[in-house]
């Protein structure tokens, strides 16, 4: 365990990250802003770019060859991502499947499981992670069979490589590294987060603390200042400071958006007595 002290704090080392890419320049701009970057300065994370050309064993650093049975476009080659992951000393595939070692080798793929925050939450709880970027058509069937242990897709879409797939899974798990967001209650109560972000014990107690959580749910809209801009007006009620009202304002405004635009979020979504109260009046429009 690496422990390392910034500004007079004492911080470990939570998350190794390894993506492997051809393109290792891409990733200067992602990963140098924000909580990314934070995570980093503070010794809560490390990111490591590996260049998959450096794998390569010719003059001219192939790393892609046509794909067997014809077809269109090439395929990224097995052995330089075999090569490159070697010195990386990770436990076997199968202690790495089963849950006995924390560190994981993830595919980008769009024809992986799809990338949610569930799963996010799932690999901040791991030591390491190795994130490998397809381009072309797609990578050597033998890294999905026997290298990675699972596949990931950002969404149903096709990109030309997996390098942003990586560096919104390296975004999405940081953030949730206990220290790298300053306030970790916000992080509780984002959109899709599984538990309702109920004001726990050495939380503040701020308006903001008085909040409705997700729960699984979309996240409620949220204002600041100034209370009115060009006509438009902050809701009333989030100004009266009367945080049991602004709790119900902020569930039932949760409930009403992930109905317009995630319907399908609520069929998981755990839901109280009132929840069905306020949906059905939702539902009836009164
Ligand atoms: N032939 C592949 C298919 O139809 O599924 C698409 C290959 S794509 C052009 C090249 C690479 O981009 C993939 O190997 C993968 O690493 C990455 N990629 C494309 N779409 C992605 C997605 N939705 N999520 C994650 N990675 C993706």
């Amino acid at each position: 365990m690496v422990r390392l002290v910034v500004r007079g704090f004492v911080s470990v080392l939570q998350m190794k990250a390894d993506i492997v890419t051809i393109f290792p320049d891409f990733f200067r701009g992602p990963l140098d802003h924000g909580i990314t970057r934070r995570a980093c300065e503070m010794g809560l994370a490390k990111i490591e770019v590996h260049d998959l050309r450096r794998f390569t064993h010719d003059r001219h650093r192939t790393v892609d060859d046509r794909p067997f049975g014809g077809g269109e476009g090439m395929v990224l080659k097995p052995e330089p991502i075999f090569d490159c992951l070697e010195p990386f000393g990770l436990p076997s595939r199968e202690e790495r499947r089963n849950g006995t070692a924390r560190q994981s080798v993830i595919l980008l793929s769009a024809q992986g499981q799809r990338f949610t925050q569930k799963i996010a939450a799932e690999l901040a709880g791991l030591e390491r992670i190795v994130l490998i970027c397809g381009r072309y058509e797609g990578v050597d069937e033998r890294v999905a069979e026997s290298l990675a242990d699972r596949e990931l897709s950002i969404g149903d879409y096709v990109l030309s490589g997996g390098e942003l797939g990586a560096a919104v899974v390296i975004e999405a798990v940081t953030r949730l590294l206990p220290g790298a967001v300053g306030n970790e209650a916000s992080t509780r109560q984002e959109s899709f987060t599984a538990h309702a972000g109920e004001v726990e014990e050495g939380d503040e107690f701020t308006g903001n603390a008085s909040t409705c959580g997700s729960g699984g749910l979309l996240d409620y809209p949220h204002y600041t200042r100034p209370a009115e801009f060009r006509g438009m007006l902050v809701p009333e009620v989030l100004l009266n400071g009367n945080h049991q009202e602004i709790r119900r304002w902020r569930r039932e405004q949760a409930l009403q958006k992930t109905l317009r635009n995630r319907p399908d979020l609520l069929e998981a979504v755990e839901l109280s007595d009132e929840d069905k109260e306020v949906l059905a009046r939702i539902r009836s429009g009164r």
